[in-house]
């Protein structure tokens, strides 16, 4: 029998800076966008600028829904009732004092087992698995979006800020620290520039995981399994395994808000294999 307590969030210093620096930035960019980018777009009229601010309250609002429901949702095998026998596949975690279920490992910063273990995320301060994957997945999509939409606009201030697009701007773009640390930029325009840059940053780094996971995800893999060649749980196509790791109403679930409901197949302990659901299938003829 597992244990029945949850550490809370965040359990380490980086797991609480990395919190901190994601929900700090998602707001500052929105402020950024709302407050100074978007009032400096001559061109634009106001009912355009509040188009963007729209759009850009729905990103926000799926960012930080994804993101709560990820931190939030129970994960682990803290509070199942797992079998007192050892069942094939199963390990016994000599930690949590308790059987294991297959996929699952033991996370030695959140102290617990979590079912169809995947990574701990320093950004969220939570491992991901079988039952917050869908919500990581929505974080990354929107983080992608968010930072995109936010580079685009950034292009029509950025460069009139740093004093028109020249190599140095260009330069000063890259590394705002020193050039404001000798005196080439005033603070106010290093903010501006250390969000831009983190804008671009965000974008190719959620992006590059969006892709990562993907990838693992039409095969129905998780890092562990992939790092060490198996992949006895991909159960076809594509389309049947995007199912099992985000619900069968996933489309909307992602592209609209994490509440929509799209409840997963599993109960996060057994899995079956594509050698199963053929049996199945021949059984059901
Ligand atoms: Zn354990
Ligand atoms: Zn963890």
């Amino acid at each position: 029998m597992g244990r029945h307590y949850r550490r809370p969030v965040p359990k380490t210093v980086a797991d609480a800076f990395g919190i901190g620096f994601l929900v700090f930035m998602v707001f500052a960019t929105f402020v950024f966008e709302v407050k100074v980018v978007l009032p400096h777009i001559h061109t634009i009229d106001i009912t355009v600028q509040y188009f963007h601010i729209i759009v850009g309250l729905f990103i926000t609002f799926n960012i930080m829904s994804n993101f709560l429901w990820l931190i939030t949702t129970p994960i682990s095998t803290a509070g199942l009732l797992m079998p007192s026998l050892l069942k094939p596949n199963w390990r016994f975690c000599a930690i949590c004092e308790g059987n294991s279920p297959p996929r699952s490992y033991h996370c030695q910063i959140c102290d617990e087992c979590v079912l169809k273990r995947d990574h701990h995320c320093v950004f969220s301060g939570c491992c991901i698995g079988y039952k917050n994957f869908r919500y990581y997945y929505g974080l990354l999509l929107w983080v992608a979006i968010g930072g995109l939409y936010a580079t685009v606009l950034n292009q029509f201030f950025i460069w009139q800020a740093l004093g028109g697009l020249t190599y140095v701007t260009v330069f000063t773009h890259i590394f705002p620290f020193p050039f404001w640390l000798f005196g080439y930029i005033s603070l106010k325009c290093f903010c501006y520039t250390f969000l831009s840059v983190i804008n671009f940053i965000g974008f190719m780094f959620a992006t590059g995981l969006l892709y990562y996971h993907s990838v693992l995800m039409v095969n129905n893999q998780t890092t562990y399994e992939r790092n060490n060649g198996i992949n006895q749980y991909s159960l076809g196509n594509w389309r049947t395994n995007v199912c099992e790791n985000l619900g069968p109403n996933w489309l909307a679930a992602i592209l609209l808000s994490p509440m929509v409901k799209s409840p997963l197949p599993r109960n996060g302990c057994d899995y079956p294999t594509l050698k199963d659901n053929l049996i199945n299938s021949n059984k059901s003829k």
